[in-house]
């Protein structure tokens, strides 16, 4: 996992609870790695075959029993060195097409599952890209980029031109390569309600472990996280739908173990894939997930990961739900009131500010950072979502511009 990520604890804790060795590989040497006895490993993520080598090299001396790719950064090289090791895996072109947005949708384009029109763009002044005659509002999307960065809806010619020059800016300021760095994915914006998938797939067969409604609407032009409440509100017979289009979605893209992230939306017209990702929900996010006695989604993760036998799963609180609080403006973090106030409050179980006081707050598109999280957890799930409602409101964040 990168340095950066946000499921460190939650990974290494359910490592602790479980009692396996766990040893992390990250692109960043770590100080003490020499003296830490096999358990950081430094691999080069930008370049896949090195770091399949290098972890093929540290399992001669610590022979791995799995190996989980944490974010989307790492899923693939995770895949290959498993592969290579002959450790269980998705196969490596499965998971590449989960990793690229315009392989995701060429490659779903014959499946049958419904998908919106969509087409590659050039980054650069390209004269023979037409933008007069795309079917507006339309999304421009980065292909290898998460958490919504660098997503924007544009509902005219001059809004597109404004928003390819936006994401080339963020393309450069990524330091993103290749295809990826000259091209944007452009689709049809899909109005409606929006669902967030958690499951966990074994030898094909999917489990979904939890649905996420998203209410608070995400109409653009940036689109960032806010609110998830699980279960969801939507008619039984329209969640099972959703699953079954994520269990046609895997299939088609040939993913067969672990953790599955998929965002879809709703509307009159049927279901739509907005995404699927073949890691485990981002950010702090898996920490509203309490599977009794399966224990925490991190543990269901490691445990499959190993071929345990996986205990049967369901959540234990009748619903839960977590804020990713939004970035109110663009500046530096002075000073953040209200947190205990907000903690206080009937239903709420934890609130987090994971942006540093006198750290600089970027908000969407440029930005992929979260300010921070609240949890709640109580009877319904419209509770759970006014308890988050009522916490955030709570919140007051002192932010200058110096
Ligand atoms: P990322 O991997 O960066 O999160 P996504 O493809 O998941 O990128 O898009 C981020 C968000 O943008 C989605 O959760 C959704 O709210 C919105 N979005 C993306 N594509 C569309 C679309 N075609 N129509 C409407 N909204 C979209």
């Amino acid at each position: 996992m990168p340095t950066t990520s946000y499921r460190i604890s939650d990974f290494l804790e359910a490592a602790e609870r479980l009692d396996v060795d766990v040893a992390v590989g990250s692109d960043q040497p770590q100080v003490l790695e020499q003296y830490s006895a096999g358990r950081t490993v430094t691999l080069a993520f930008k370049d896949g075959d090195r770091a399949v080598a290098e972890i093929v090299d540290y399992d001669r001396d610590y022979p791995l029993a799995a190996i989980i790719g944490v974010d989307d950064e790492t899923t693939l090289i995770a895949a290959m060195a498993a592969k290579a090791l002959k450790l269980r895996h998705n196969e490596p072109a499965s998971i590449a097409a989960t990793r690229n947005k315009h392989h995701f949708r060429t490659r779903l384009a014959n499946s049958g599952i419904p998908a919106p029109w969509f087409t590659l763009a050039p980054v650069g002044d390209d004269l023979t890209f037409d933008v007069e005659n795309l079917p507006y509002p339309v999304v421009l999307k980065p292909l290898a980029l998460s958490a919504s960065r660098g997503v924007i809806r544009a509902d005219s010619p001059t809004q597109f031109a404004a928003a390819v020059r936006r994401i080339s800016a963020i393309l450069d300021a990524a330091d993103i390569r290749g295809e990826a760095a000259s091209h944007i994915l452009v689709e049809e914006y899909l109005p409606g309600d929006e669902v967030a998938l958690e499951g966990l797939l074994e030898d094909g067969q999917l489990t979904v472990l939890a649905l996420f409604d998203k209410p608070d609407p995400l109409e653009g032009p940036f689109f960032e996280e806010t609110l998830y409440v699980t279960p969801s509100r939507l008619p039984v017979q329209v969640q099972n739908a959703i699953a079954a289009t994520v269990n046609s979605a895997v299939a088609a893209l040939g993913l067969r173990q672990g953790p599955i992230h998929a965002e879809l939306r709703i509307n009159n017209d049927g279901i739509w894939l907005i995404e699927v990702a073949a890691r485990s929900i981002g950010g702090l996010c898996s920490r509203a997930l309490h599977f009794g006695a399966g224990g925490r989604l991190e543990d269901l993760i490691l445990r499959h990961a190993q071929g345990l036998p996986a205990p049967t799963v369901g959540l234990d609180c009748p619903a839960t739900g977590v804020m990713m609080i939004p970035i109110p403006a663009a500046g530096v973090l002075r000073h953040v009131a209200g947190i205990e106030a907000a903690r206080a409050l009937e239903n709420i179980d934890g609130v987090t500010i994971s942006i540093p006081i006198g750290e600089i707050l970027v908000p969407v598109p440029e930005g992929n950072r979260y300010l921070g999280f609240i949890f709640a957890s109580g009877d319904t799930p419209e509770a759970v979502e006014a308890a988050l409602r009522a916490a955030h409101d709570e919140l007051e964040f002192a932010i200058t511009h110096d």
